[in-house]
């Protein structure tokens, strides 16, 4: 093992009923690596990063945290408390106020003191261009600003990895670019990440890493110079031009 790889996916394989839906997908995430993932509708791209994340089971192969199984579970306490997970919807608590949606998690999971939770949250919140909104509550944000309070919370966790599932593709066009300013933000942190979208411009400029899936499988693992100047097929010239 390589030793700044922090997340090892292995041979996983996962079906749902009869439909085999992940085919013996490998990858490594390294430290600091940001990786798109891309590919049609129904190509197993949610379904991996749930796996990784431990919210969907796999009927076979291994997910390593720092070189060890998940399937201890020390690995897996550790990977629960240093992996960050955005969805296309439904990231917040509607109900509560942006600054208690930020602090949530390190006061009650990682038992952070509430006064230094606060702070960090502030700064975060700052990040993300909602400073002066930690009273608001966050049902009454457009979708592009909970959106951005979800990417403060995961990082508010100080994690390893962020997972992103479709960031954007809820969201009123309009709303797109904030968002993705703020990812690009997260990035420069140097976090990890795996993001998986259909804008091709963020991904061409902000991954280091492109993988393209179809069936349950990777097809391509490429940069995004080789993988947008030189598709590796027609299907993925299709997909480029598609999406665009
Ligand atoms: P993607 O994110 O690439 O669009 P998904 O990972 O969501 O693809 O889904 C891959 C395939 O698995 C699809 O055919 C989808 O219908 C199916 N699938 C996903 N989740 C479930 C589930 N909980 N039960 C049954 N089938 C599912
Ligand atoms: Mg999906």
């Amino acid at each position: 093992m390589a030793e700044d790889v922090i997340l090892s996916v292995k041979n996983i394989s996962k079906c749902f009923g009869d439909l085999e839906v992940l085919k013996g997908i490998s990858f490594d995430i390294h430290k600091g690596e940001k990786i798109a993932i891309l590919g049609p509708s129904g190509s197993g791209k949610s379904t991996i990063l749930r796996c990784i994340n431990q919210l969907e089971t796999y009927d076979s192969g291994e997910i390593d945290y720092m070189g060890k199984s998940v399937d201890s579970g020390q690995a897996l306490h550790q990977l629960r408390q240093h992996i960050g997970m955005v969805f296309q919807r439904f990231n917040v608590f509607t109900h509560m106020s942006v600054l208690q949606n930020v602090i949530e998690a390190p006061v009650h999971v990682k038992k952070v003191p509430k006064q230094e939770a606060v702070t960090r949250a502030k700064e975060l919140l700052k990040m993300v261009g909602l400073e002066g909104r930690e009273d608001a509550m966050a049902k009454n944000l457009s979708g592009g600003q909970q959106q951005r309070v979800a990417i403060a919370r995961a990082m508010a966790m100080d994690p390893e990895v962020i997972l992103f599932d479709e960031p954007t593709s809820a969201l009123d066009p309009e709303l797109v670019g904030e968002v993705l300013n703020v990812i690009r933000k997260v990035a420069a942190e140097g976090v990890s990440m795996v993001i998986v979208t259909h804008e091709m411009n963020f991904a061409r400029e902000v991954a280091d890493r492109i993988l393209f899936m179809e069936d349950g499988v990777i097809v391509e693992d490429a940069s995004p110079e080789e993988f947008f100047e030189h598709p590796k097929n027609e299907r993925i010239r299709q997909f480029i031009r598609k999406v665009e």
